[in-house]
Protein backbone atom coordinates (compact mmCIF):
# COMPACT_ATOMS: atom_id res chain seq x y z
CA UNK A 1 0.00 0.00 0.00
CA UNK A 2 1.44 3.40 -1.04
CA UNK A 3 2.51 6.36 1.71
CA UNK A 4 0.83 8.93 2.62
CA UNK A 5 3.05 12.28 1.96
CA UNK A 6 1.59 15.58 2.93
CA UNK A 7 3.46 18.63 1.77
CA UNK A 8 2.47 22.18 3.23
CA UNK A 9 4.09 25.17 1.23
CA UNK A 10 4.44 28.62 1.63
CA UNK A 11 5.92 31.31 -0.28
CA UNK A 12 6.57 32.22 -3.42
CA UNK A 13 5.90 30.23 -7.20
CA UNK A 14 9.30 28.88 -6.49
CA UNK A 15 8.42 27.08 -3.37
CA UNK A 16 5.38 25.92 -5.25
CA UNK A 17 7.66 24.25 -7.64
CA UNK A 18 9.98 22.77 -5.36
CA UNK A 19 7.32 21.25 -3.88
CA UNK A 20 5.94 19.38 -6.66
CA UNK A 21 9.06 18.25 -7.22
CA UNK A 22 9.81 16.63 -3.87
CA UNK A 23 6.77 14.52 -4.20
CA UNK A 24 8.09 13.17 -7.24
CA UNK A 25 11.43 12.26 -6.04
CA UNK A 26 9.51 10.52 -3.01
CA UNK A 27 7.07 8.72 -5.69
CA UNK A 28 9.50 5.63 -6.18
CA UNK A 29 9.72 5.51 -2.75
CA UNK A 30 6.25 4.57 -2.22
CA UNK A 31 4.70 8.42 -0.85
CA UNK A 32 1.28 9.66 -2.44
CA UNK A 33 0.48 13.14 -2.07
CA UNK A 34 -2.23 13.41 0.60
CA UNK A 35 -4.65 16.46 0.90
CA UNK A 36 -3.97 16.34 5.07
CA UNK A 37 -1.69 15.56 7.74
CA UNK A 38 -3.28 12.93 9.74
CA UNK A 39 -2.19 9.74 9.29
CA UNK A 40 0.33 10.95 6.92
CA UNK A 41 3.97 8.87 6.78
CA UNK A 42 5.68 12.04 5.97
CA UNK A 43 4.76 15.48 6.43
CA UNK A 44 6.92 18.30 4.97
CA UNK A 45 6.52 22.50 5.58
CA UNK A 46 8.27 23.78 2.99
CA UNK A 47 9.13 27.13 4.22
CA UNK A 48 9.08 31.39 2.98
CA UNK A 49 11.94 33.09 5.29
CA UNK A 50 10.81 36.47 3.23
CA UNK A 51 8.78 38.09 5.94
CA UNK A 52 8.72 38.08 9.32
CA UNK A 53 7.16 35.76 11.97
CA UNK A 54 7.94 33.04 9.48
CA UNK A 55 9.66 31.08 12.10
CA UNK A 56 7.12 31.53 14.00
CA UNK A 57 4.73 30.22 11.99
CA UNK A 58 6.83 27.16 11.15
CA UNK A 59 6.77 26.35 15.04
CA UNK A 60 3.25 26.93 16.00
CA UNK A 61 2.56 24.42 12.51
CA UNK A 62 4.89 22.20 13.94
CA UNK A 63 3.35 22.06 17.46
CA UNK A 64 -0.23 21.22 15.40
CA UNK A 65 1.83 18.45 13.58
CA UNK A 66 3.01 16.67 16.69
CA UNK A 67 -0.38 15.96 17.77
CA UNK A 68 -0.99 13.60 14.24
CA UNK A 69 2.89 12.24 15.01
CA UNK A 70 2.55 11.68 18.48
CA UNK A 71 -0.89 9.74 17.72
CA UNK A 72 0.65 7.85 15.11
CA UNK A 73 3.20 6.36 17.39
CA UNK A 74 0.76 5.75 19.97
CA UNK A 75 -0.77 3.12 16.69
CA UNK A 76 2.73 1.52 16.56
CA UNK A 77 3.25 4.12 13.29
CA UNK A 78 5.44 6.37 12.17
CA UNK A 79 5.39 9.12 10.95
CA UNK A 80 8.56 11.17 9.32
CA UNK A 81 8.57 15.20 9.88
CA UNK A 82 10.57 17.47 7.49
CA UNK A 83 11.41 21.01 7.25
CA UNK A 84 12.56 22.23 4.25
CA UNK A 85 12.96 25.24 2.13
CA UNK A 86 14.23 28.70 3.22
CA UNK A 87 13.41 28.71 6.70
CA UNK A 88 15.36 25.60 7.00
CA UNK A 89 18.02 27.04 5.41
CA UNK A 90 18.51 29.69 8.12
CA UNK A 91 17.60 28.15 10.74
CA UNK A 92 18.02 24.48 10.47
CA UNK A 93 20.38 23.77 13.85
CA UNK A 94 17.74 26.13 16.20
CA UNK A 95 15.14 23.70 14.16
CA UNK A 96 16.48 20.96 15.27
CA UNK A 97 17.26 21.96 19.11
CA UNK A 98 13.80 23.37 19.66
CA UNK A 99 11.62 20.71 18.33
CA UNK A 100 13.33 17.75 18.51
CA UNK A 101 10.23 15.36 17.28
CA UNK A 102 11.62 16.82 13.84
CA UNK A 103 13.55 14.08 11.48
CA UNK A 104 14.90 16.32 8.79
CA UNK A 105 15.46 19.89 7.88
CA UNK A 106 16.82 20.34 4.35
CA UNK A 107 17.54 23.61 2.25
CA UNK A 108 16.10 24.28 -1.48
CA UNK A 109 19.37 22.81 -2.82
CA UNK A 110 19.88 19.66 -1.19
CA UNK A 111 15.83 18.41 -1.67
CA UNK A 112 16.96 15.91 -4.54
CA UNK A 113 18.36 13.89 -1.81
CA UNK A 114 16.06 13.27 -0.17
CA UNK A 115 15.95 9.39 -0.88
CA UNK A 116 19.18 9.46 0.98
CA UNK A 117 18.36 11.62 3.98
CA UNK A 118 14.60 9.25 4.05
CA UNK A 119 16.76 6.15 4.29
CA UNK A 120 18.70 7.96 7.25
CA UNK A 121 16.08 8.73 8.96
CA UNK A 122 13.57 6.13 8.95
CA UNK A 123 15.75 4.04 10.27
CA UNK A 124 16.82 1.93 7.68
CA UNK A 125 20.87 2.03 8.82
CA UNK A 126 19.80 2.78 12.38
CA UNK A 127 17.68 6.30 13.00
CA UNK A 128 19.28 9.51 12.45
CA UNK A 129 18.04 12.61 12.70
CA UNK A 130 19.38 14.97 9.44
CA UNK A 131 20.28 18.42 8.74
CA UNK A 132 21.28 18.54 5.18
CA UNK A 133 21.69 23.05 4.62
CA UNK A 134 24.29 22.83 2.35
CA UNK A 135 24.83 24.83 -1.28
CA UNK A 136 26.33 21.43 -3.18
CA UNK A 137 28.77 22.30 -6.04
CA UNK A 138 26.37 19.82 -8.25
CA UNK A 139 23.14 21.84 -9.61
CA UNK A 140 20.32 19.56 -8.01
CA UNK A 141 18.53 19.93 -11.32
CA UNK A 142 21.14 17.23 -12.50
CA UNK A 143 19.85 14.85 -10.21
CA UNK A 144 16.07 15.19 -10.00
CA UNK A 145 13.89 12.83 -11.72
CA UNK A 146 11.49 13.34 -14.44
CA UNK A 147 8.03 14.57 -13.43
CA UNK A 148 5.65 12.07 -11.44
CA UNK A 149 2.88 14.46 -10.62
CA UNK A 150 0.92 16.40 -13.45
CA UNK A 151 0.70 20.38 -12.91
CA UNK A 152 -1.70 20.87 -14.96
CA UNK A 153 -3.16 23.59 -17.64
CA UNK A 154 -0.77 26.01 -16.61
CA UNK A 155 2.68 24.81 -14.42
CA UNK A 156 5.61 26.83 -13.28
CA UNK A 157 9.04 25.47 -14.89
CA UNK A 158 12.03 26.38 -12.61
CA UNK A 159 15.15 27.69 -14.77
CA UNK A 160 17.08 29.62 -12.23
CA UNK A 161 18.00 29.61 -8.84
CA UNK A 162 19.48 31.95 -6.56
CA UNK A 163 20.24 36.19 -6.62
CA UNK A 164 24.07 37.73 -6.71
CA UNK A 165 21.68 41.33 -6.30
CA UNK A 166 21.97 41.52 -2.74
CA UNK A 167 19.59 44.23 -1.96
CA UNK A 168 19.49 45.16 1.38
CA UNK A 169 16.43 44.12 2.97
CA UNK A 170 15.95 40.71 1.19
CA UNK A 171 17.51 37.19 2.99
CA UNK A 172 17.39 35.42 -0.56
CA UNK A 173 20.96 35.74 -1.42
CA UNK A 174 21.72 33.89 1.90
CA UNK A 175 18.94 30.97 1.81
CA UNK A 176 19.09 30.18 -2.42
CA UNK A 177 22.22 31.28 -2.82
CA UNK A 178 23.96 32.45 -5.76
CA UNK A 179 23.06 32.73 -9.41
CA UNK A 180 22.35 29.51 -10.96
CA UNK A 181 21.08 28.85 -14.84
CA UNK A 182 19.64 25.91 -16.21
CA UNK A 183 21.21 24.74 -19.46
CA UNK A 184 18.50 25.48 -22.03
CA UNK A 185 18.50 21.87 -23.13
CA UNK A 186 17.09 20.97 -19.67
CA UNK A 187 14.73 23.39 -19.75
CA UNK A 188 13.23 22.60 -22.88
CA UNK A 189 13.10 18.83 -22.57
CA UNK A 190 11.33 19.74 -18.79
CA UNK A 191 9.07 22.13 -21.29
CA UNK A 192 7.92 19.25 -23.67
CA UNK A 193 7.42 17.13 -21.10
CA UNK A 194 5.15 19.25 -19.14
CA UNK A 195 2.96 20.03 -22.65
CA UNK A 196 2.77 16.42 -23.25
CA UNK A 197 1.24 16.18 -20.20
CA UNK A 198 -1.55 18.77 -20.43
CA UNK A 199 0.02 21.85 -20.37
CA UNK A 200 -0.91 24.60 -22.07
CA UNK A 201 0.92 27.67 -19.96
CA UNK A 202 3.97 28.03 -18.55
CA UNK A 203 5.81 30.08 -16.26
CA UNK A 204 9.20 30.17 -16.18
CA UNK A 205 10.41 30.63 -12.75
CA UNK A 206 13.65 32.21 -10.47
CA UNK A 207 14.18 34.52 -8.46
CA UNK A 208 15.76 37.18 -10.63
CA UNK A 209 14.61 34.96 -13.63
CA UNK A 210 16.11 38.06 -16.29
CA UNK A 211 19.29 37.59 -14.97
CA UNK A 212 18.98 33.73 -16.70
CA UNK A 213 21.99 33.24 -18.75
CA UNK A 214 22.26 29.65 -19.81
CA UNK A 215 24.49 27.39 -22.22
CA UNK A 216 22.03 27.75 -25.68
CA UNK A 217 21.21 24.69 -27.74
CA UNK A 218 23.33 25.97 -30.42
CA UNK A 219 26.96 25.97 -27.49
CA UNK A 220 26.66 29.38 -27.08
CA UNK A 221 25.12 31.11 -23.74
CA UNK A 222 21.68 32.98 -24.30
CA UNK A 223 19.64 35.29 -22.46
CA UNK A 224 15.74 35.19 -21.28
CA UNK A 225 14.70 36.55 -24.71
CA UNK A 226 16.28 33.91 -26.86
CA UNK A 227 15.20 31.02 -24.50
CA UNK A 228 11.68 32.31 -24.86
CA UNK A 229 11.95 32.33 -28.45
CA UNK A 230 13.05 28.95 -28.67
CA UNK A 231 10.02 27.68 -26.21
CA UNK A 232 8.08 29.43 -28.29
CA UNK A 233 8.81 27.16 -30.85
CA UNK A 234 7.08 24.10 -29.13
CA UNK A 235 4.18 23.05 -30.17
CA UNK A 236 1.07 22.77 -28.18
CA UNK A 237 2.68 25.43 -26.08
CA UNK A 238 -0.19 28.54 -26.23
CA UNK A 239 1.06 30.57 -23.19
CA UNK A 240 4.67 31.66 -22.00
CA UNK A 241 5.31 33.67 -19.00
CA UNK A 242 8.34 34.54 -16.56
CA UNK A 243 9.00 35.75 -13.00
CA UNK A 244 10.32 37.25 -10.91
CA UNK A 245 12.63 40.04 -12.96
CA UNK A 246 14.94 42.99 -11.42
CA UNK A 247 14.58 46.29 -13.56
CA UNK A 248 18.45 46.00 -14.08
CA UNK A 249 18.34 42.39 -16.20
CA UNK A 250 15.49 43.82 -18.90
CA UNK A 251 17.98 44.03 -21.63
CA UNK A 252 17.28 44.63 -25.46
CA UNK A 253 16.76 40.87 -26.40
CA UNK A 254 14.29 40.51 -23.98
CA UNK A 255 12.10 43.59 -24.70
CA UNK A 256 12.05 42.47 -28.44
CA UNK A 257 10.91 39.18 -27.49
CA UNK A 258 7.98 41.10 -26.27
CA UNK A 259 7.48 42.99 -29.45
CA UNK A 260 8.32 39.66 -31.56
CA UNK A 261 6.58 36.52 -29.33
CA UNK A 262 3.38 36.40 -29.80
CA UNK A 263 2.96 33.80 -27.32
CA UNK A 264 5.40 35.71 -24.63
CA UNK A 265 1.89 37.29 -22.59
CA UNK A 266 1.49 41.42 -22.67
CA UNK A 267 1.94 40.98 -18.92
CA UNK A 268 5.27 41.38 -16.56
CA UNK A 269 5.85 41.90 -13.10
CA UNK A 270 8.48 43.88 -12.57
CA UNK A 271 9.34 44.90 -8.88
CA UNK A 272 10.81 48.61 -7.95
CA UNK A 273 10.23 48.24 -4.70
CA UNK A 274 10.47 52.27 -4.01
CA UNK A 275 10.19 55.66 -6.55
CA UNK A 276 12.73 57.31 -4.56
CA UNK A 277 16.17 57.58 -5.55
CA UNK A 278 17.38 57.86 -1.76
CA UNK A 279 15.83 54.38 -0.84
CA UNK A 280 16.58 53.08 -4.10
CA UNK A 281 20.76 53.98 -2.85
CA UNK A 282 19.69 52.16 0.69
CA UNK A 283 17.99 49.11 -0.55
CA UNK A 284 20.78 48.58 -2.93
CA UNK A 285 18.91 48.48 -5.95
CA UNK A 286 21.13 48.98 -8.50
CA UNK A 287 19.00 51.56 -10.51
CA UNK A 288 17.37 54.98 -10.06
CA UNK A 289 13.60 55.77 -10.68
CA UNK A 290 14.01 56.60 -14.23
CA UNK A 291 15.88 53.91 -15.26
CA UNK A 292 13.36 52.16 -14.33
CA UNK A 293 10.63 54.99 -15.79
CA UNK A 294 12.88 53.93 -19.76
CA UNK A 295 12.71 50.03 -19.15
CA UNK A 296 8.37 50.75 -18.92
CA UNK A 297 8.66 52.75 -21.94
CA UNK A 298 10.26 50.75 -24.05
CA UNK A 299 8.36 47.84 -22.71
CA UNK A 300 5.49 49.58 -23.73
CA UNK A 301 6.95 50.56 -27.40
CA UNK A 302 7.55 46.99 -28.09
CA UNK A 303 4.29 45.95 -26.46
CA UNK A 304 1.86 48.54 -26.43
CA UNK A 305 -1.08 46.44 -24.71
CA UNK A 306 1.28 45.27 -21.86
CA UNK A 307 -0.03 45.46 -18.30
CA UNK A 308 2.83 45.69 -15.83
CA UNK A 309 2.95 44.85 -11.67
CA UNK A 310 5.27 45.38 -9.11
CA UNK A 311 6.30 44.79 -5.54
CA UNK A 312 6.60 48.01 -3.20
CA UNK A 313 8.25 48.01 0.25
CA UNK A 314 7.33 51.39 2.26
CA UNK A 315 8.57 51.91 5.31
CA UNK A 316 12.69 51.10 4.40
CA UNK A 317 14.98 52.57 7.27
CA UNK A 318 15.76 56.29 5.92
CA UNK A 319 12.16 56.37 4.26
CA UNK A 320 11.08 60.32 4.88
CA UNK A 321 7.83 61.71 3.34
CA UNK A 322 9.08 63.20 0.78
CA UNK A 323 10.46 59.96 -0.05
CA UNK A 324 7.33 58.31 0.12
CA UNK A 325 5.49 61.12 -2.29
CA UNK A 326 8.31 59.75 -4.78
CA UNK A 327 7.19 56.17 -4.59
CA UNK A 328 3.25 57.79 -5.01
CA UNK A 329 4.31 59.84 -7.77
CA UNK A 330 6.03 56.84 -9.71
CA UNK A 331 2.83 54.99 -9.14
CA UNK A 332 0.59 57.54 -10.57
CA UNK A 333 2.99 57.79 -13.79
CA UNK A 334 3.21 54.01 -14.52
CA UNK A 335 -0.26 53.14 -13.71
CA UNK A 336 0.10 49.60 -12.83
CA UNK A 337 -2.85 46.50 -13.54
CA UNK A 338 -1.57 44.82 -10.37
CA UNK A 339 1.13 45.06 -7.40
CA UNK A 340 1.52 43.32 -3.99
CA UNK A 341 2.81 45.92 -1.17
CA UNK A 342 4.61 45.65 2.03
CA UNK A 343 6.27 47.16 5.47
CA UNK A 344 9.31 46.58 5.44
CA UNK A 345 10.11 43.69 8.34
CA UNK A 346 13.71 43.48 9.24
CA UNK A 347 15.40 40.25 7.96
CA UNK A 348 18.38 38.72 10.46
CA UNK A 349 21.58 38.67 8.77
CA UNK A 350 20.42 41.40 6.06
CA UNK A 351 22.79 45.14 6.03
CA UNK A 352 18.84 46.54 6.02
CA UNK A 353 17.95 45.19 9.56
CA UNK A 354 21.54 47.16 10.89
CA UNK A 355 20.52 50.62 9.00
CA UNK A 356 19.49 53.44 11.33
CA UNK A 357 16.71 56.12 10.40
CA UNK A 358 13.99 53.01 11.31
CA UNK A 359 10.24 54.44 10.67
CA UNK A 360 7.87 53.83 13.28
CA UNK A 361 5.09 50.96 12.65
CA UNK A 362 2.14 53.86 12.82
CA UNK A 363 4.02 55.87 9.87
CA UNK A 364 4.50 52.67 8.00
CA UNK A 365 1.14 51.71 8.68
CA UNK A 366 -0.26 55.62 7.21
CA UNK A 367 1.80 55.00 4.13
CA UNK A 368 1.23 51.54 3.56
CA UNK A 369 -2.83 52.33 3.36
CA UNK A 370 -1.96 55.40 1.53
CA UNK A 371 0.05 53.09 -1.24
CA UNK A 372 -2.46 50.81 -1.01
CA UNK A 373 -5.54 52.50 -2.20
CA UNK A 374 -3.99 54.36 -5.21
CA UNK A 375 -2.62 50.57 -6.29
CA UNK A 376 -6.49 49.58 -5.76
CA UNK A 377 -8.42 52.55 -7.51
CA UNK A 378 -5.46 51.68 -10.18
CA UNK A 379 -6.31 48.20 -10.48
CA UNK A 380 -10.33 48.37 -10.49
CA UNK A 381 -9.57 50.90 -13.77
CA UNK A 382 -8.01 48.64 -15.16
CA UNK A 383 -10.64 45.47 -14.46
CA UNK A 384 -13.24 48.18 -15.30
CA UNK A 385 -11.27 49.14 -18.70
CA UNK A 386 -11.56 45.77 -20.13
CA UNK A 387 -15.26 45.45 -19.71
CA UNK A 388 -16.73 45.72 -23.36
CA UNK A 389 -13.39 43.80 -24.82
CA UNK A 390 -12.93 40.33 -26.28
CA UNK A 391 -10.06 38.38 -24.32
CA UNK A 392 -8.86 35.14 -25.15
CA UNK A 393 -9.13 33.27 -21.72
CA UNK A 394 -7.41 29.79 -21.06
CA UNK A 395 -9.67 27.84 -19.18
CA UNK A 396 -7.86 25.72 -16.10
CA UNK A 397 -10.34 25.18 -13.32
CA UNK A 398 -13.62 24.48 -12.50
CA UNK A 399 -15.86 27.10 -10.68
CA UNK A 400 -17.22 27.29 -7.43
CA UNK A 401 -20.79 27.20 -9.03
CA UNK A 402 -22.16 24.00 -11.57
CA UNK A 403 -21.59 24.76 -15.33
CA UNK A 404 -18.57 27.53 -14.16
CA UNK A 405 -15.81 27.64 -15.91
CA UNK A 406 -12.90 29.79 -14.14
CA UNK A 407 -9.82 31.08 -16.44
CA UNK A 408 -7.44 33.10 -16.73
CA UNK A 409 -6.84 36.48 -19.30
CA UNK A 410 -3.47 37.61 -21.04
CA UNK A 411 -3.24 39.81 -18.03
CA UNK A 412 -3.44 37.46 -15.38
CA UNK A 413 -7.32 38.58 -14.35
CA UNK A 414 -9.39 35.36 -13.09
CA UNK A 415 -12.10 35.09 -15.56
CA UNK A 416 -15.87 33.72 -14.85
CA UNK A 417 -17.64 32.05 -17.46
CA UNK A 418 -21.03 30.05 -17.83
CA UNK A 419 -19.28 27.30 -20.15
CA UNK A 420 -19.20 23.31 -20.56
CA UNK A 421 -16.44 22.07 -19.41
CA UNK A 422 -14.80 20.37 -22.01
CA UNK A 423 -13.00 23.84 -22.61
CA UNK A 424 -10.84 23.24 -19.38
CA UNK A 425 -7.45 23.50 -21.08
CA UNK A 426 -8.61 25.80 -23.89
CA UNK A 427 -8.94 29.15 -24.97
CA UNK A 428 -11.56 30.79 -25.95
CA UNK A 429 -12.33 34.30 -27.09
CA UNK A 430 -14.39 36.14 -23.90
CA UNK A 431 -16.27 39.23 -24.18
CA UNK A 432 -15.89 40.93 -20.68
CA UNK A 433 -18.99 41.94 -19.39
CA UNK A 434 -18.10 42.34 -15.71
CA UNK A 435 -15.42 43.65 -13.45
CA UNK A 436 -14.34 43.30 -9.68
CA UNK A 437 -11.48 43.88 -7.42
CA UNK A 438 -9.96 41.11 -8.32
CA UNK A 439 -11.74 39.08 -11.04
CA UNK A 440 -13.93 39.40 -14.24
CA UNK A 441 -17.08 37.85 -15.71
CA UNK A 442 -17.10 37.30 -19.10
CA UNK A 443 -19.82 35.21 -22.23
CA UNK A 444 -18.27 33.06 -24.48
CA UNK A 445 -17.66 34.51 -28.23
CA UNK A 446 -15.62 31.82 -29.81
CA UNK A 447 -12.84 28.97 -28.87
CA UNK A 448 -10.15 27.36 -30.20
CA UNK A 449 -11.50 24.01 -32.45
CA UNK A 450 -11.19 20.86 -29.91
CA UNK A 451 -11.23 17.51 -31.14
CA UNK A 452 -11.97 14.37 -29.75
CA UNK A 453 -11.40 10.65 -30.91
CA UNK A 454 -15.03 10.37 -33.04
CA UNK A 455 -14.92 14.24 -34.16
CA UNK A 456 -13.89 17.40 -34.74
CA UNK A 457 -16.35 20.44 -33.50
CA UNK A 458 -16.45 23.61 -32.49
CA UNK A 459 -17.57 23.63 -28.76
CA UNK A 460 -20.06 26.25 -27.55
CA UNK A 461 -21.01 27.92 -23.99
N1 LIG B 1 13.64 39.19 -6.90
C1 LIG B 1 12.56 40.03 -6.73
C2 LIG B 1 12.99 41.49 -6.93
O1 LIG B 1 14.15 41.77 -7.05
O2 LIG B 1 12.16 42.35 -6.94
C3 LIG B 1 11.93 39.91 -5.37
C4 LIG B 1 11.77 38.61 -4.75
S1 LIG B 1 11.20 38.66 -3.09
C5 LIG B 1 11.14 36.96 -2.93
C6 LIG B 1 9.50 39.15 -3.18
C7 LIG B 1 9.18 40.47 -2.58
O3 LIG B 1 9.15 40.41 -1.17
C8 LIG B 1 10.15 41.59 -2.86
O4 LIG B 1 9.98 42.13 -4.14
C9 LIG B 1 9.87 42.59 -1.77
O5 LIG B 1 8.90 43.52 -2.16
C10 LIG B 1 9.34 41.71 -0.65
N2 LIG B 1 10.31 41.65 0.45
C11 LIG B 1 11.51 41.04 0.45
N3 LIG B 1 12.15 41.24 1.62
C12 LIG B 1 11.34 42.03 2.37
C13 LIG B 1 11.44 42.61 3.66
N4 LIG B 1 12.52 42.43 4.41
N5 LIG B 1 10.41 43.36 4.12
C14 LIG B 1 9.31 43.54 3.36
N6 LIG B 1 9.17 43.03 2.14
C15 LIG B 1 10.15 42.29 1.63
FE1 LIG C 1 16.16 39.66 -3.15
FE2 LIG C 1 15.23 40.17 -5.62
FE3 LIG C 1 17.06 41.78 -4.51
FE4 LIG C 1 17.73 39.32 -5.28
S1 LIG C 1 17.06 41.00 -6.61
S2 LIG C 1 18.32 40.31 -3.38
S3 LIG C 1 15.86 38.19 -4.80
S4 LIG C 1 14.94 41.43 -3.82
Amino acid sequence: MGKKLFIKTWGCQMNVYDSTRMADILAPLGYEPSETPEDADMVILNTCHIREKATDKVFSELGRLKKHKTEKEDNGGRMLMAVAGCVAQAEGDFIMERAPYVDMVFGPQTYHNLPEMVAKASGAFGTERVVNTDFPTESKFDHLPEETHKQGVSAFLSIQEGCDKFCTFCVVPYTRGSEFSRPADQIIEEARRLVKSGTREITMLGQNVNAWHGDGLDGKTWGLGRLAREMAEIDGLERIRYTTSHPRDMDDELIAAHRDVEKLMPFLHLPVQSGSDNVLKLMNRKHKADFYREIIDRLREARPDIALSSDFIVGFPGETEADHEATMKLVEDIDYAFCYSFKYSPRPGTPGAKMGGVVPENVKDRRLQELQSLLNSQQKAFNESCVGKTLPVLFDREGQKDGQLLGKSPYMQSVHVEANERLKGHIADVEITGAFANSLTGSIVTCEEITTQTSSKRVVA
